[in-house]
This record gives C-alpha cells, sequence and structure tokens, in this order.
C-alpha cells in the first residue's frame, strides 16, 4: 500500500481518544468485558480506529468468553500483519494495522475451526460501522 499515513505522535495524541491511544500506539489492552464491541453480535465491519481501515466483520467475528472482541480471521489477509512479541515473559503473537502500525491485539491457537486462530482485540483499537455489502 502507497498512503500509509505518516504521523508524529503528537498527532496520533490529537486525533485518538486517550484510551484508543493506549492501545493503538501504547500497545496497551483494554481490560476485559470493558470494551464497546466484546458483546456485539450485529452484522458490522470492524474498521481501525486508527486510520479507517476495514480489519475484520461480524461474520468472523466469535464469542471467545473472553471479554475481548475475538475473530477467527482478519476482513482480508493483508489488512493486518504480525510481530512476535515477547514482552511479560510470554512468546506472544502481536497483531496491528498493516496501514497504520497500529496495535489491534494477539493472535492464539485455540480458535473456532475453519482456522484454529483467534485474534483478540482490543475494542479500543476499532471503530464498527454497518457493513457494505
Ligand atoms: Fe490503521
Amino acid at each position: 500500500m502507497t498512503d500509509k499515513p505518516i504521523k508524529s505522535d503528537e498527532q496520533w495524541r490529537q486525533e485518538l481518544t486517550p484510551e484508543q491511544y493506549q492501545v493503538l500506539r501504547g500497545k496497551g489492552t483494554e481490560r476485559p468485558f470493558s470494551g464497546a464491541y466484546w458483546d456485539a453480535h450485529d452484522d458490522a465491519v470492524y474498521k481501525c480506529a486508527g486510520c479507517g481501515t476495514q480489519l475484520f466483520r461480524s461474520d468472523e467475528k466469535f464469542d471467545s468468553g473472553t471479554g475481548w472482541p475475538s475473530f477467527c480471521a482478519p476482513a482480508a489477509a493483508d489488512a493486518v500483519a504480525t510481530e512476535v512479541d515477547r514482552s511479560h515473559g510470554m512468546a506472544r503473537t502481536e497483531v496491528h494495522c498493516a496501514r497504520c502500525g497500529g496495535h489491534l491485539g494477539h493472535i492464539f491457537e485455540d480458535g473456532p475451526a475453519p482456522t484454529g486462530l483467534r485474534y483478540c482485540i482490543n475494542s479500543a483499537s476499532l471503530k464498527k460501522d454497518p457493513p457494505v455489502r
């Protein structure tokens, strides 16, 4: 992609809410069952709260019981990117928006079929919209 938004830390601070900033730019994690979307079941698309890229869809959303929005796959394979996160004494797969680099959450291998993956995503990193069909 050629239109990656290059923004200064100060710009992100001005554009995002403190909670969005803490998650997207600070790689923070919201408290479980505290976010806006963990219990959302309506037909929708989930966009990056930082740059608006469509990241996830209600079609792939499932109830994980974790208190975070959980998806078995992204809306498009190239919408997100991953890296190994060795913080907190664990080796986890961190997932972020491929366009703006905003931190979304982590991927675990205990999800449902067909992917077996669980994209454990912070509500604060997402903006839910009605779907475009
Ligand atoms: Fe983004």
